[in-house]
């Protein structure tokens, strides 16, 4: 199926075009610039700034995949989970339109639109296998059962990874997003000069979550570390910081992941999220994968962060699948995995 896939459930206006696992175009339009002089994303100006460029990024995707209406077999748009006023701007949007044109109405969930970005660029992967999704807001181990059927084994008890890289990026005092500038500060640095603490997640009965990362420890870990280098600001060892809290971070997802693929007998592991771009992620998941004799997928780094073409390549699946949505669908700020196929009508 051909789909027109719309993503707004946070700081990216995006709007692609999608034929089953082929990506015919993806208009990224960023908000970055407008929320870095806050430090962050506010979310009354976001849907703001989605509602001023979503036409305009529609009328661009359908022009860059040099397609028409009548080529589009179906209209996505993230619904859940994120931004409750950001959403609403990409599902009204997505439903107007397959009113106008009379064409089926689909909506995704946003971490299945993470997980299916691997599959642009491995369209011959199938279920199951595991997937990692470290973003902005999670830090998961899924297991990738089918179209729309999953199960979290493994999640962040407090930070998500990516925010672990703003909040430590911000206590830097380095420009938001934070992940890009501190991957960039880390290939100057020693990764190995502060030891800093990995994050474990305790049982009830004794020893520790082997799938579960905690990130909040690490991160206060770093601000000690910063109050004790105390001295000028000006003189801390930004790029061996950097480093060093990287590494940990790349590590502990690391052995999380692999442990769990081995426990569960998955051989594959597809990666997703913003945090997916990270080099020094890529490197250590790279060569323990290599050892442990297990395949790592990493999609290209224009489909880890936010975009409309992993959100297409999910919904073009569902659609073969005959899964479509109600008009009716509404926006959710939160909805698990497990809740997938609550979406569309049975
Ligand atoms: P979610 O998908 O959970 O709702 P989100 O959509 O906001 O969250 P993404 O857009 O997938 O998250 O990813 C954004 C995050 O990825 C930010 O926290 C950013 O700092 C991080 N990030 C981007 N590039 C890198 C990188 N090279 N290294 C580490 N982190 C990175
Ligand atoms: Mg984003
Ligand atoms: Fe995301």
């Amino acid at each position: 199926a051909c789909v027109l896939a719309i993503e707004t459930s946070c700081d990216e206006t995006s709007v692609a075009v999608v034929k089953d696992r082929h990506c015919c175009s993806n208009v990224v339009t960023s908000q970055i610039p407008v929320h870095r002089q806050y430090g962050g994303v506010v979310p009354e100006v976001a849907s703001r700034s989605h509602l001023e460029t979503i036409n305009q990024a529609i009328a661009q995707s359908l022009a860059e995949a040099q397609l028409d209406w009548g080529a589009i077999d179906g209209i996505a748009a993230t619904c859940a989970p994120g931004l409750v006023g950001s959403l609403l701007v990409g599902l009204t949007a997505a439903k107007t339109l397959a009113i106008v044109h009379q064409k089926p109405f689909i909506g995704v969930h946003h971490l299945e639109g993470h997980i299916y970005a691997t599959y642009l660029s491995e369209p011959e992967l199938e279920p199951p296998f595991l997937c990692l999704l470290v973003s902005g807001g999670h830090t998961s181990l899924i297991y990738v059962k089918d179209c729309g059927h999953y199960e979290t084994l493994g999640e962040t008890r407090d930070d998500a990874a990516g925010e672990a890289f703003d909040k430590v990026a911000r206590l830097l005092k380095l420009s938001y997003p934070g992940g890009p500038v501190i991957d960039r500060l880390a290939k100057e640095g020693n990764p190995k000069a502060f030891p800093l603490p990995e994050g474990k997640v305790s049982r009830p009965n004794g020893g520790y979550h082997p799938y579960d990362s905690s990130f909040s420890g690490l991160k206060t870990a770093v601000l000690r570390l910063v109050q004790k280098l105390g001295q000028d600001e000006s003189e801390l060892p930004v790029p061996d910081i950097a480093a060093s809290f990287q590494d940990t971070v790349a590590r502990a997802l690391t052995k999380r992941a692999i442990a769990c693929a081995r426990d569960y007998g998955l051989n594959t592991i597809a990666v997703g999220g913003g945090v997916a771009a990270n080099s020094g992620l890529r490197k250590h998941l790279h060569e323990a994968a290599v050892e442990h004799n297990l395949r790592v997928l990493f999609p290209p780094l224009m489909y880890c962060t936010d975009n409309a073409a992993m959100i297409g390549c999910a919904a073009a699946d569902h659609l073969n699948l005959g899964h479509i949505s109600p008009l009716t669908l509404g926006v959710q700020s939160r909805l698990p995995l497990t809740r997938v196929m609550e979406l569309y009508k049975s």
